[in-house]
C-alpha cells in the first residue's frame, strides 16, 4: 500500500458510528464503571443471548480471544489435530495451534468459498478434536453436512463467525450450530467498536468454566452474583474481558442494527446489479449466495478471470484513488502452514480463488455518488 487511508478518495473501509455511542461512553464513564462486566456489557450480553437464541454470550477483547478461549475450553492438547479451512484469517488456526494443536487444512468450495463439507470426512483422524467453519463473507456454511460428520466423529465444532452475525442457514441463526462461536467487532466488521470479540456458547456445561477461564481463572463472576463467599483463584485463565466503554459503543452498534443492515445490503445490491454485465463480459465472477440462506452483507468481491487481470485491475483502480483489497493468502502456504506439512497445491481451490479475488470498497457510509464512481471505474477497466 503506498498512500495512507487519508490519501484514498474512496478507501477500503472506513468505520461508521451510528449516533447512540458518544452519548452511552459518556454515561459509562459516569457510571465510574470502564472495566469489563459493566452495564453496557450486560446489555451486549443480553442482546446477542436473545436476539440468536445462545445459552451464553460474553464479550472478549477480540474474535481471536474468543477463539483462544474457545480452544482452552475444549481442552486442546499437543498433539490434538484441528480441521481449519486454508482459505481463512490466521485467528482461526492460530487460536488452536497456541494450544499445541496441529492444524489440518481443508479446501473451500469454488461457489461460496466456504470450506468444503464433501473433504471433510477425508481429513478425519482419531486425533481430530475441532473443525472450525468459518461463514465466509457471512455466507453460512454447509451447516446440515458438517454438524452429521462431526456429530458422528466425535469433533467438536467452533464456529468462527466473525463475518456472520445475524446470517442464517435454513432459517437457523449462524453462531448456534457449534457447542461455541466468535464474533469479531473489528474495526472491518458490520458491527464495531475498535476491537471486540464475544463467545457464544451452546453447551451449557461449557458456561460455568467459560466464565472462570475469562476471568483470569477467578469465580470472580460467581461471587458478583452471590453464588460463592469467597473470589478466589480457582482455575487456569486469562485477561479476555472487553472494557465496557467498548461496549458501549458496541451497545449503540447492535441497536442500530436494522439500520446496518440495510444500509449494507443497498451497498451489496448496488455492486451485484452494476457489475453482473461486466462481469460476465469479461468472465470474472460475483459472489453466489445460496437460497436456503440469509447472507450478512458483510463484503462484496470480485473473481477475476486470472492473476494478472486482478492486478491490474487493483492498480487501474488505485490510480483512480479507489483502495481494493485482496485476501487470504492460504494458511497451507504460510510459513507457519508450511511448518506443519501445508504443500502446493494441497487445497487447489484456495491458492486459485487467492489469486484472483478482490474485495471492493464496502462500509456503510459509502454514498451513491461514491459507489457510482467506483462501478463506472470497474466498467472502464479493460483486462
Ligand atoms: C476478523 C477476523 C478474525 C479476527 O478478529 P479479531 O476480532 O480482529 O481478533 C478471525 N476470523 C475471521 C474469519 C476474521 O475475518
Amino acid at each position: 500500500m503506498t498512500a495512507t487511508e487519508s490519501e484514498w478518495l474512496i478507501p477500503f473501509n472506513r468505520p461508521s458510528f451510528e449516533g447512540r455511542e458518544n452519548e452511552y461512553i459518556a454515561s459509562a464513564i459516569e457510571a465510574g464503571h470502564t472495566s469489563g462486566d459493566g452495564y453496557y456489557s450486560k446489555r451486549c450480553h443480553d442482546y446477542l443471548e436473545s436476539a440468536l437464541g445462545v445459552s451464553k454470550a460474553l464479550l472478549t477483547t477480540s474474535c481471536t480471544h474468543a477463539l483462544e478461549l474457545a480452544a482452552l475450553l475444549l481442552e486442546i492438547h499437543p498433539g490434538d489435530e484441528v480441521i481449519v479451512p486454508s482459505f481463512t484469517f490466521v485467528s482461526t488456526a492460530n487460536a488452536f495451534v497456541l494450544r499445541g494443536a496441529r492444524p489440518v487444512f481443508i479446501d473451500i468450495r469454488p461457489d461460496t468459498l466456504n470450506l468444503d463439507e464433501r473433504r471433510l470426512e477425508d481429513l478425519v483422524t482419531d486425533r481430530t478434536r475441532v473443525t472450525v467453519p468459518v461463514h465466509y463473507a457471512g455466507v453460512g456454511c454447509e451447516m446440515d453436512t458438517i454438524s452429521e460428520i462431526a456429530e458422528r466423529n466425535e469433533v467438536a465444532i467452533v464456529e468462527d463467525n466473525a463475518h456472520g452475525l445475524f446470517g442464517t442457514y435454513r432459517g437457523r441463526a449462524l453462531g448456534t450450530f457449534g457447542c461455541m462461536a466468535t464474533q469479531s467487532f473489528h474495526e472491518t466488521k458490520n458491527f464495531n467498536c475498535g476491537e471486540g470479540g464475544a463467545l457464544l456458547i451452546n453447551d451449557e456445561r461449557l458456561v460455568e468454566r467459560a466464565e472462570i477461564l475469562r476471568e483470569k481463572g477467578t469465580n470472580r463472576s460467581r461471587f458478583f452474583r452471590g453464588l460463592v463467599d469467597k473470589y478466589t483463584w480457582t482455575d487456569i485463565g486469562s485477561s479476555y474481558l472487553l472494557s465496557d466503554l467498548l461496549a458501549a459503543i458496541l451497545l449503540a452498534q447492535l441497536e442500530a442494527r436494522d439500520a446496518i443492515q440495510s444500509k449494507r445490503r443497498l451497498i451489496w445490491s448496488r455492486y451485484n446489479h452494476g457489475l453482473a454485465d461486466w462481469a460476465r463480459n469479461i468472465g470474472a465472477s460475483l459472489p453466489g449466495v445460496p437460497d436456503d440462506r440469509e447472507q450478512t452483507y458483510h463484503m462484496f468481491y470480485l473473481i477475476m478471470p486470472s492473476h494478472e487481470s486482478r492486478q491490474l485491475l487493483m492498480a487501474h483502480l488505485r490510480v483512480r484513488g479507489i483502495l481494493s483489497v485482496f485476501h487470504y493468502v492460504p494458511l497451507h502456504l504460510s510459513p507457519m502452514g508450511r511448518s506443519f506439512g501445508g504443500r502446493d497445491g494441497q487445497c487447489p481451490v484456495s491458492e486459485d480463488i487467492s489469486e484472483r479475488l478482490l474485495r471492493l470498497p464496502f462500509y456503510n457510509s459509502l454514498s451513491e455518488s461514491q459507489q457510482d464512481y467506483v462501478i463506472e471505474s470497474i466498467h472502464d477497466f479493460r483486462p
